[in-house]
């Protein structure tokens, strides 16, 4: 069924490759492990992976030309815990290139659609992972989320995504954009089935250092709100910004006031809070993010991945045309500015202070999450927006991750849940943020609240 309505679906490209054979022997397999009862838990789960996740045999490319012919010889982590439960891979998914971008449209295998409307972008950079789901062409996709990749699509393709807090889940097999930021997440239809993505994938990882080794909770056994908070009432802070500036839009802002509403109705403490800081969450992120990207991407050099330029009278020149034909106009544009904001003349001005800053905005949210359990947001400033309409004004592209991008500076986790549509149909998304580590309590909210 997946297979003939990605078929169906084509023209929303959000698929850049799909395993039809692979998918259906393996569902064969399945079958049988299932008529013995020795399916894994995830039997039946027929899922998408963004192209920027490694899988043993298969190519992957991050959505750009330099990957090309390349295949992996291992598989991600978090991968192969829901291939270990019987998942089903049925292909990988367009994105952005390197995961650069917030409408899908810098991709080297063309814009992926939004399937509410084909003329609007699905958001980015896991744009082909969001409408997969969205248009049903899997139950799940695994995305990946380092300033709001996973969030800012779901949120624009109404399904739910999730951000885990930094070190919740291993980014071995991740192809890396900004390290520090990097975190892999499922999008999906339900709260319930992120709940259980994420119990499956989250915990230790002896190849990734950064992964932390607390005990990953039962999630998906623990959803009910009521039980999980005791009965309390939740504190939840929503930005009085977002409530009332003008760069919000109106509608969003109306459904933003009618949930608070209803919060309050329900007996909970909804409060608004100030974060001076926030406007400093964008540059510190476009410092650090570039930095690490233009360190991250200069393996790509024409020699040990990939491709190759045809013209390449010497060294020097095998590596500069390589990377001039082979990477998009944003991922040239986000190395020179990495490159430039870690130049010895210039490290101090901006990546010794956007370090600073990053870790007076940690101070300033935790400070904030020690009142209040969640902040409650919209996902975006507007619903999705018409291909092509920001291509020309980067600036404009990067203020669609103005509410996301905190949660990846701070290192907490994050959720987008729907929460309706406007006039034009197009979904709106909500955020909720909390503290880091605190999923359980997270998914048990969004549950609640959707
Ligand atoms: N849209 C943001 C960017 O362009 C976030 C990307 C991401 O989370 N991978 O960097």
């Amino acid at each position: 069924q997946y297979l003939a309505r990605i078929r169906e679906y084509q023209h929303l490209n959000a698929f850049v490759e799909v395993y039809t054979d692979e998918a259906l022997q393996r569902a064969e397999a399945i079958d049988e492990r299932l008529t013995n009862n020795q399916a894994g838990r995830l039997a039946g789960l027929v899922l998408g992976i963004k192209d920027v996740l490694c899988q043993a045999g298969h190519s992957v490319q991050a959505g750009s030309h330099i990957l090309d012919q390349y295949r992996s010889p291992f598989t991600a982590t978090a991968v192969q815990r829901l291939l270990d439960e019987d998942a089903i891979i049925i292909g990988r998914q367009n994105c952005d290139e390197f995961a650069m971008g917030s409408s899908n449209e810098s991709s080297y295998f063309g814009p992926v659609r939004n399937a509410a409307d084909p003329s609007r972008v699905p958001g980015g950079s896991s744009g082909g992972s969001a409408v997969a789901v969205q248009a049903g062409l899997c139950h799940a996709s695994l995305g990946s989320d380092t300033g709001g990749s996973v969030r800012q699509p779901a949120a624009f393709c109404g399904v739910v995504g999730l951000k885990p807090s930094y070190g919740r889940v291993s980014r071995w097999g991740l192809i890396a954009y900004a390290s520090s930021f990097d975190c892999i997440g499922p999008i999906t239809r339900s709260v319930e089935d992120a709940a259980l993505l994420l119990e499956i994938m989250a915990g230790h990882d002896e190849f990734d250092s950064t992964v932390s080794t607390r005990e990953v909770p039962d999630y998906s056994a623990q959803l009910d709100w009521m039980a999980v908070s005791g009965q309390q009432p939740a504190r939840v802070g929503y930005l009085r910004e977002s409530l009332e500036s003008e760069a919000v839009a109106p509608e969003i802002r109306e459904r933003l006031g009618q949930v608070i509403e209803q919060l309050r109705a329900d007996g909970h403490a909804v409060e608004p809070v100030e974060m001076p800081l926030l406007k400093y969450c964008l540059p510190t992120y476009y410092i650090l993010t570039t930095a690490e990207a233009s360190s991250n991407l200069s393996r790509f050099d024409g020699v040990r991945y990939g491709y190759r330029s045809e013209d390449t009278p010497d060294l020097e020149r095998l590596y500069k045309n390589t990377r001039t034909e082979g990477f998009g106009d944003e991922v040239r544009r986000r190395i020179l500015l990495g490159t430039f904001v870690l130049s010895a003349s210039y490290y101090d001005a901006y990546y010794t202070k956007a370090q600073s800053v990053r870790k007076l905005i940690r101070q300033e949210t935790e400070r904030l999450l020690t009142h209040y359990d969640f902040i409650l947001s919209p996902v975006t400033p507007t619903t999705a927006f018409r291909i092509g309409e920001k291509m020309d004004d980067p600036l404009q592209m990067y203020l669609a991750d103005i509410f996301t991008v905190q949660a990846n500076v701070v290192g907490t986790p994050a959720i987008a849940i729907p929460a309706g549509t406007d006039q034009e149909g197009l979904s709106i998304g909500l955020q909720l943020m909390t503290r880091p580590f605190a999923e359980k309590e997270l998914l048990a909210f969004s549950k609640y609240v959707s």
